[in-house]
């Protein structure tokens, strides 16, 4: 097989500009997922494009790349509203604006966030700038449009974003009235995770002689779950790295691979959980050949014992078995999922597929239950007590086999003196305590992690959404900390989980993403936390310097 992973090679045979590869390459995203495959070209070609896959499958990416492509393929002069997205709500168009700046960043595109509870002044001061793309809610564009501060009458690219959603919230007059102000030649994207009648109604209404692209009814690819023991965890992003943490203590692996979806994140990971104390190694695209052989080598001798990496660098690995698999994401095509799987419970053996799954991320797994045909059980991340109960156990079985194995000769004399002072039973209790706090892996510092809600199975075909949603609830908790200290001066990810769960007085397990630029770093942390460590870092130094920190700003 050919395994040239250098470069996003998938994204440039899409056909997209070569900065807005080199962006997808620098996310550290490896190949295009099934829906951005299937609905790059036919956007880059200008046709209307009704695009239907679950949450979590890439949609952004699928509707923004070909719509900077755009931008960049014929720039102007004056800037205007060329692309208009609309989403549901305000988490959305944050994340999505933010995705939109992300790409287009080596293209200098300008996007402008628009939703209700920002300030007004500072909307209207970006629009009087000039931007390429507005990423708005309905309500709120329609507010900025009746002012005459918003001018749609330049857009060519528009794109209706989990467009169910925007039904479901009632937004069906908002879109017509918004509708009505743009030009009728332009091109239209929408994007749903479900192909309800209203959606086709819209589409209709909106779409001229759309291309359907549809993912869902992906084929079941073959293999059978053997002795395959799949169970999902539902977990709010800020605890992912806890959850993970707190997973690889219950199940001890004796080798475990993690999947994640970008090398950044594997990179990320990897780094967090070297921290933590685990003997944890990154696989990815950008390793050079050597560096790989290396890392492959370490954990087939098991001197790692934890893989972490994407589905690229890990497909056609050459490894037989594995006690565990870990997807730190749910992943985000059906075949992903059953690849990785297949990486344990290989020749009869047992294995463990365990995935964590953001709560806006259930239904991709429920899809993947109902089309690769599995059973994945839903359970709730072991409680502290679980672990600690666990630990007892096993430290129960090494105390048994050590009893087995005999020869306990050598500690007798140790034993028989310390036993003129003490009561056997408790001589005994305190070696056991010593053997647990070395189990424990020097007192990790353990959190209990909060139970996200788990959604109820979704109705056969399409889901029933009259419920009120809290969408964003889960990944709107996470605050990301600006640090004025980088690479540059000598700061490593340590660091910074250590001044911030010392000075912080948070879990070190808490503590999200860490991403350390040259000159700068931020840290994830859960929301309601923020402040207070910002507070308590204002007078920290680490490595003779000041963090400077502050809220980074979205
Ligand atoms: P959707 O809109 O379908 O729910 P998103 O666009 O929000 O999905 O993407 C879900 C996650 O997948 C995001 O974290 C995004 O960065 C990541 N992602 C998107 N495309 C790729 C890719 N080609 N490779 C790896 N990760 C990707
Ligand atoms: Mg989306």
């Amino acid at each position: 097989m050919t395994t040239d992973i250098s470069s996003s090679r998938g994204f440039e045979a899409l056909g997209l500009h070569p900065s807005i590869v080199a962006a997808a390459t620098a996310l550290g995203y490896e190949e295009p997922t099934p829906i951005q495959a299937a609905s790059i070209p036919v956007l880059l070609e200008g046709r209307d494009v009704l695009g239907q896959a679950a949450t979590g499958t890439g949609k952004t990416a699928a509707f923004a790349l070909p719509l900077l492509h755009r931008i960049a393929a014929s720039r102007e002069g004056e800037r205007r509203v060329r692309a208009f997205v609309l989403v549901p709500t305000r988490e959305l168009a944050m994340q999505v604006a933010e995705a939109v700046h992300k790409y287009g960043r080596e293209l200098h595109a300008s996007v402008l966030p628009i939703y209700g509870g920002q300030s007004m002044q500072q909307q209207l001061r970006a629009l009087r700038r000039g931007v390429d793309v507005v990423v708005a809610t309905p309500g709120r564009a329609l507010d900025h449009l009746n002012r005459g501060t918003l001018d749609l009458s330049g857009v060519e690219y528009l794109v209706l974003d989990e467009a169910d959603e925007m039904l479901d919230m009632g937004f069906a007059e908002d879109l017509e009235a918004l509708a009505a102000a743009l030009p009728t030649e332009r091109q239209t994207a929408l994007f749903s995770a479900t192909l309800s009648p209203r959606i086709k109604a819209l589409t209709k209404k909106y779409l001229r002689e759309p291309v359907n692209v549809q993912i869902a009814a992906e084929a079941p690819a073959a293999g059978k779950a053997a002795r395959v023991r799949e169970v999902a965890y539902v977990v709010q992003r800020p605890y992912k790295a806890a959850a993970l943490a707190r997973l690889l203590d219950m199940e001890d692996p004796t080798s475990a691979i993690v999947f994640c979806r970008t090398r950044t994140e594997v990179d990320e990971l990897t780094e967090t959980l070297g921290a933590r104390g685990y003997q944890a190694e990154a696989l990815h695209g950008g390793l050079s050949q050597e560096q790989r052989d290396r890392v492959l080598r370490r954990f087939r001798e098991n001197t790692s014992e934890i893989l972490v990496a994407t589905d690229v660098a890990a497909r056609g690995l050459d490894i037989e078995h594995v006690s565990h698999v870990f997807n730190y994401d749910v992943p985000s095509s059906i075949d992903a999922y059953v690849h990785r799987v297949g990486r344990t419970g290989r020749a009869g053996r047992e294995g463990a597929a365990l995935t964590l799954a953001e709560p806006r991320e259930q239904r991709l797994l429920q899809n993947i239950e109902r089309v690769a045909k599995r059973k994945i059980r839903m359970e709730s991340i072991p409680t502290l007590t679980d672990l600690r109960e666990r630990r007892l156990a096993m430290t129960r079985t090494a105390v048994e086999d050590a009893l087995r194995e005999g020869e306990p000769g050598k500690y007798r004399t140790l034993v028989e003196a310390l036993a003129t002072e003490h009561d056997l039973v408790e001589i005994a209790a305190a070696a056991i305590k010593l053997a647990e706090q070395g189990r424990a892996d020097g007192e990790r510092e353990e959190v209990e992690i909060p139970t996200a809600r788990i959604a109820p199975a979704a109705p056969k075909h399409e889901r029933d959404r009259k419920a009120p949603r809290a969408r964003g609830g889960g990944d709107g908790d996470v605050a990301k900390i600006y640090i004025g200290l980088g690479r540059s001066a000598g700061i490593r990810p340590a660091d910074l989980v250590g001044a911030i769960a010392n000075e912080g007085g948070i879990s070190s397990n808490a503590i999200g993403a860490i991403d350390i630029a040259d000159r700068f770093s931020l840290v994830e942390v859960p929301a309601a936390d923020a402040n207070r460590i910002i507070a308590a870092l204002r007078n920290t130094m680490v490595r003779g310097k000041p963090l400077r920190p502050r809220r980074d700003r979205m």
